[in-house]
């Protein structure tokens, strides 16, 4: 049998090794992820059944349908401002953003027709998708967030702060070093090295773990929430952020590769050919968020906010125009995605929104 062809970014990131001396877990994460050329999402179209992972608007149409209806009880609450952005972070196959604009046009018609579309995203093969989902819509592209232009904000992510670089930190017997990629010559491979030591790094009720623990940051996750925070503080909006991850910072290394469905694939083994994740801080996004200006609420289960925006009630409607196969894909898909097994609880939303909105739906205090 052939050896699998080595990835086009493995001597890449070799000859960076060899001339920068053990790269920065984030460095090493936002390449393979982000390379202009080689990475993972420069690269390919990762979802569907075939692909590595299936997200929830991939699931179920009624994820997003869900989702347009916070959006429009949300424009409502803040007294429907138009012209209105709508806005995704790392919308994928441009999915979710068509769920929640064909939704908008029926129940919000003013909303969906003062609104302008705005996907930011990197991946030029992901954008050609979003392109062909969103076709005949008011749409823009952008690299980044704070190009998308003033006014009113309406923001959802959904996997999105999953895919940004973590920063990682190992303990040592010398104490906490920032956790490194090296290359391994005697075992011809990537490998993880602890580099130099980085005192004051890590929380001080951490001080005490034992050694070999690992402690994780996404510096571009936090720095990314401070922008929507400043930006939900400056003019009316409000954001939607559902991922996996949890509630309160903990130790542990949470950095995985997916792979042709696989959850467990070595995360240096084959650089830009598998996804790579980290679980989201919510603690630490909703720190960033406030201090950014922004008022927040949350974490909730995902199960929850869509039982909450009326998930069940949306399915037994459609289902009651739709063939037994449709209703059975329907209703599996629903289930999937309120599961108390599965993605209703490991899937957490966070909102965040101008300071002295109400609580947006799905995330009102229990009375
Ligand atoms: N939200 C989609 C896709 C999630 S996958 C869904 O639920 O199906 C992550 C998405 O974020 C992809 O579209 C990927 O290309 C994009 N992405 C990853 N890093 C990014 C970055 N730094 N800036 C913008 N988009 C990014």
């Amino acid at each position: 049998m052939n050896a699998p062809a080595e990835p086009p970014l493995l001597p890449l990131l070799r000859q960076l090794i060899a001339e920068q001396g053990p790269i920065p877990v984030a460095s090493y994460m936002a390449l393979a992820l982000g390379h202009p050329r080689h990475g993972y999402y420069t690269t390919r179209d990762p979802f569907g059944a075939r692909g590595d992972f299936v997200t929830a608007p991939e699931i179920s149409q009624l994820f997003g349908e869900c989702l347009a209806i916070w959006c429009a009880l949300v424009w409502d609450a803040m007294k429907r401002p138009l012209p209105l952005r709508l806005a995704e972070l790392g919308p994928g196959r441009g999915t979710l953003m068509a769920d929640v604009a064909r939704t908008l046009e029926r129940i919000a018609p003013a909303l969906a027709q003062g609104a302008t579309l705005h996907l930011v995203e990197t991946s030029p093969v992901l954008r050609r998708a979003q392109e062909a989902a969103l076709r005949g819509r008011n749409a823009a592209w952008h690299a980044r967030f704070d190009e998308i232009p003033d006014g009113p904000l309406l923001l959802v992510a959904n996997e999105f702060f999953d895919a940004l670089p973590v920063q990682q930190f190992l303990r040592t017997a010398a104490g906490w070093c920032e956790r490194c990629v090296d290359w391994d010559a005697a075992a011809g491979r990537l490998a993880f090295r602890a580099g130099p030591p980085l005192p004051g790094a890590v929380p001080h009720v951490l001080a005490a773990a034992p050694e070999g623990g690992v402690f994780e940051v996404s510096p571009a996750a936090t720095a990314l929430a401070g922008e929507i925070g400043a930006r939900l503080a400056a003019a009316p909006g409000a954001a939607l952020v559902v991922d996996y991850g949890r509630r309160a910072p903990a130790s542990g290394d949470t950095l995985a590769a997916i792979q042709d469905g696989r959850k467990d694939a070595d995360p240096l083994a084959a650089p830009g050919e598998a996804d790579l994740t980290a679980h989201v801080d919510f603690a630490a996004l909703a720190h960033a968020l406030s201090r950014g200006g922004a008022a927040t609420w949350g974490p909730v289960a995902q199960g929850e906010l869509l039982t909450a925006l009326g998930i069940k009630q949306r399915l037994a409607a459609l289902a009651a125009r739709a063939t037994p196969a449709q209703i059975e894909r329907l209703e599996s898909g629903a289930r999937r995605l309120i599961a108390r097994e599965g993605m209703g609880t490991l899937f957490l939303a966070l909102a965040a929104a101008t300071p002295g909105l109400p609580a947006p739906p799905g995330f009102e205090p229990l009375r």
